[in-house]
């Protein structure tokens, strides 16, 4: 059986709970364990996929499909673990399972009740077997939350169930630094501390938020007041970027308390991914600066796994990334004068699409590096289609219904699980051999998540093609175009998928990879 280091957080919400259980994971595989990570969030909406972006940042999509929130792409990125469906799961959901079942009569009319219904369900779905060493489990909300009581309650009777040394809870606190009186506060992180006791729950170790470290006078209160050794009581103080925040751990020792919490031997770490990212953070080499073209650059988030994707690529190419924000609602061309390569990432709607297109536009004549992301392959089509084609209104249904749509809603996109309509998830794309697409992946067969709902006309293909621009990669029934390219341009690229979502820093996304080398030498 797996054991679980579950995360909980208390005095104040986004303490980084996520980035703190990805840290202890990341320590835990720097000694050879396997990780897997589950997140659950008590809020009752049944999934996040349909949560404003405005509040809660990008829609992450796991391989099966599932939209998700940004905090399973920290989980793919730091420990390369595979999420499904049932890592990411809110208490809307586990309601409705309950619920379903009452109504299907699978209680055969036993009263339904939070204990034990609602409980051995989120039971269910924390110990779900996952093959590895350790499941690393998020808790959202804050310690005090009336919707989260009942996933407390069920993480408490899980350690009881499995045994206590195969559990281990870790809380994250808040300490408050005092500028007049040049004080550091522990009490909120003992009053938490205390909360979650109340819940039948003592913490294992602490991870303090603070501005600076604790001294150990601090460490020996706030274990004496929280029930726990000094040692086990972190520092999480503030770092410029979370891959240091393994490092900022294996200081600590946190890995050592964790062992001795298992009774697992104490054993060096193999810290160097994150020493090379902290040396590539801080060496003296060029800056490459990539236009983005987009339109939600006022949310927090809204790129994130684009950012961490290009971030990557720059470690690979070992040179640092400055990304230009571009709005694409005021384009024009002089926006991308002082670019080294262009990017349309993923969107949705009109607004903002003509600026798209007219920077596919600027890329392609002035041989510029593009590379698209899903929208970011359709304005490149219907560039094209409008300026080489000259098929004068050339458009997507998605954007007007009388225009010549050369993308769509195509019949061929059947697939089973299409949630709602869009096409989720990964699919497989056979890439044609002797392609730039061949030459990036090195395959002739790749999988690549999706998120959208209109496809590119694959009749258009021959007519396409003559004029330059060709289909690279495709569904493997041939009816999907995947991935185009342009063939008379030293970079100029786009898929119907999301390659962002599959990147992390070693060894970063062969897509990713391409374009920012090929930025470097432009
Ligand atoms: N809006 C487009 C579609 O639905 C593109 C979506 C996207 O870029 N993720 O097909």
């Amino acid at each position: 059986m797996a054991k679980y280091i579950f995360i909980t957080g208390g005095v104040v919400s986004s303490l980084g709970k996520g980035v703190a259980a990805a840290g202890c994971g990341a320590l835990l595989q720097s000694r050879g364990y396997t990780v897997h990570a589950r997140k659950f969030d008590p809020y009752l909406n049944i999934d996040p996929g349909t949560m404003s972006p405005f509040q809660h940042g990008e829609v992450y999509v796991t391989n099966d499909g599932y939209e998700t929130d940004l905090d399973l792409g920290y989980y793919e990125r730091f420990l390369g673990a595979q999420l499904s469906r049932n890592d990411s799961v809110s208490g809307g959901r586990i309601y409705w399972d309950v619920l379903n079942a009452e109504r299907h009569g699978d209680y055969l009319g036993a009263t339904v009740q939070m204990i034990p219904h609602v409980s051995n369900k989120i039971k269910e779905y924390i110990s779900a077997p996952t093959d590895t060493d350790f499941v690393v489990c998020e808790i959202g909300g804050t310690v005090g939350d009336i919707e989260g009581k009942i996933f407390l309650e069920s993480i408490r009777q899980f350690a009881n169930d499995v045994g206590r040394h195969n559990v281990m809870f870790v809380h994250l606190t808040l300490a408050p630094y005092l500028e007049k009186s040049g004080e550091l506060k522990t009490k909120p992180t003992q009053m938490s501390a205390r909360e979650l006791l109340e819940n039948g729950i003592q913490a294992d170790m602490l991870i303090v938020r603070t501005p600076r470290m604790l001294t150990p006078a601090e460490r020996d209160k706030i274990g004496m007041f929280c029930n726990l050794p000094a040692k086990s009581v972190i520092s999480g103080i503030d770092v410029d970027n979370i891959y240091k925040i393994p490092l900022a751990y294996e200081a600590q020792h946190v890995f050592d308390i964790i062992a001795d919490h298992f009774g697992l031997p104490h054993a060096r770490g193999d810290m160097t991914r994150f020493d090379r990212i902290e040396t590539y953070l801080s060496a003296d080499i060029p800056t490459v600066t990539v236009g983005v073209v987009g339109k939600y650059f006022n949310v927090p988030d809204a790129y994130k796994s684009l950012n961490e994707a290009l971030f990557h690529a720059g470690i690979q190419n070992n040179v640092h990334i400055k990304i230009k924000q571009i709005d694409a609602e005021t384009f024009t061309p002089e926006d991308c004068r002082d670019v080294s390569g262009i990017l349309v990432p993923g969107g949705f709607g009109v607004r903002g699409v003509s600026g798209k297109i007219a920077s596919a536009q600027y890329a392609r004549e002035n041989r510029v590096p593009y590379m698209g992301i899903c929208l970011g392959m359709q304005v490149a089509v219907i560039e094209f289609a409008r300026n080489v084609l000259g098929i004068e209104n050339a458009g997507s249904s998605e954007f007007s219904s009388d225009c010549t749509p050369v993308i769509g809603i195509m019949a061929a996109c059947d697939a089973e699980n299409m949630g709602g309509t869009l096409r989720l998830g990964a699919y497989p794309c056979d890439v044609t051999p002797d392609t730039l697409a061949h030459k990036i992946y090195g395959a002739t067969s790749i999988s690549e998540r999706h998120r959208h709902r209109y496809e590119m006309d694959i009749g258009l293909e021959q007519k396409f093609a003559s004029a330059g621009m060709i289909i690279s990669g495709r569904s493997p029934d041939g009816r999907l175009p995947e991935m185009i390219e342009l063939k008379n341009h030293p970079f100029f690229i786009a898929g119907q998928f999301h390659p962002e979502f599959q990147s992390s820093p070693y060894p970063g996304h062969p897509m990713f990879n391409a374009f920012v080398a090929a930025c470097k030498h432009n």
